[in-house]
């Protein structure tokens, strides 16, 4: 995704505040109308952020063109695409994870049974897959006309994965294939939840887990503050825990916006020059974000709440 975002209007650093409190969802890149627009009548009806958050996702994963998140998309060095995917649900703080998930179409789903059916937190690779066909998902395979069209003329180059080479510490740093849906919803109840999924950075390594299903690494949320949602590069972010990292800024007292600011200045002072950005939201409806790097992208996000829809440009 990316090439579209050109319809996202913005305000400069990604502050926004309007007309708070009450049920709002909010979903990152330029496919977050659509998938705000599958998760708004269930807040409007009063039904739980939870439900919201998975129908958004779930939109995003089955949208049949999208190439970095859900099936047919970016693949991994050996052809195969796969599947990272978390849960965060605030009102009992229990969160649900693949990482690495096989043949398996609706990851978040597939989290989403790890957090209610289970005791663990996260799933990985053909166990996880396995888990899934014994709660009901169908097994199919994850590639298509279009990945395994970019797979074969990256394979042709005949370059390793760009996960060889040194960190991104230096200017220009960069990774192949960039991408997540992060949702964040707060219903009409005062949960709040957080969700995300992703096939992950092109050609990684086979086995390769990214931040999307580590807690507080691609999305975090705490019912009593609020959610942030990650994208970029995860073997960075996941580091820095940024999300967590956001999330306590805001219990401390920081808008959005600058809880944001503040989670990836501290990668900065690391000496990392990375592509990312984080999007967060107060409980209160309150939404800000920012990003490094993604000269050429547009990065943003999208917002649904009573009063109307709004999109946002993070600017760097
Ligand atoms: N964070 C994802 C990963 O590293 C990719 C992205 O959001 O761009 O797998």
């Amino acid at each position: 995704a990316g090439g579209a975002a050109a319809a996202l209007v913005g305000r400069s650093a990604g502050g926004a505040t309007s007309e708070l409190s009450g049920p709002v969802i909010v979903t990152s890149w330029e496919f977050g109308p659509g998938a705000n627009e599958v998760g708004w009548p269930i807040l409007a009806d009063e039904g739980l952020a939870i439900d919201a958050v998975e129908a958004a996702i779930n939109y995003v994963e089955l949208l049949p063109d999208e190439f970095y998140v859900g099936f047919g998309g970016s693949p991994n060095a050996i052809g195969e695409t796969t599947l990272d995917a978390m849960m965060v649900w605030g009102p009992t703080h229990e969160v649900g994870a693949v990482g690495c998930l096989k043949r398996v179409k609706r990851a978040v789903s597939v989290a989403r049974k790890v957090m209610e059916e289970t005791q663990h937190t996260l799933l990985v690779g053909d166990d996880a897959t396995r888990f899934a066909a014994r709660m009901g998902f169908d097994e199919t395979s994850l590639t298509n006309a279009a990945s395994q069209k970019a797979w074969e003329e990256w394979a042709a180059k005949g370059r390793p994965s760009d996960a060889w080479d040194p960190e991104p510490m230096g200017e220009g740093g960069k990774i192949e294939g960039r991408d997540t849906v992060g949702t964040m919803a707060v219903d009409a109840h005062g949960n709040v939840c957080v969700g995300c999924s992703t096939n992950g950075r092109s050609f990684k390594l086979p086995g390769r887990v990214g931040d999307s299903p580590i807690a507080g690494a691609g999305a975090y949320c705490d019912n009593d503050v609020g959610a942030a949602i990650a994208t970029g590069n995860g073997d960075v972010m996941m580091r820095f825990l940024p999300t967590y990292h956001a999330v306590e800024l805001m219990r401390e007292g920081a808008s959005p916006a600058e809880a944001a600011e503040a989670a990836l200045r501290r990668i900065d002072a690391k000496g990392y020059h990375f592509d990312g950005g984080i999007i967060v939201l107060g409980k209160d409806g309150e939404h800000g974000g920012a990003k490094r790097g993604w000269k050429d992208e547009a990065f943003g996000y999208a917002v649904h709440r009573g009063a109307g829809t709004s999109q946002v440009t993070v600017r760097g």
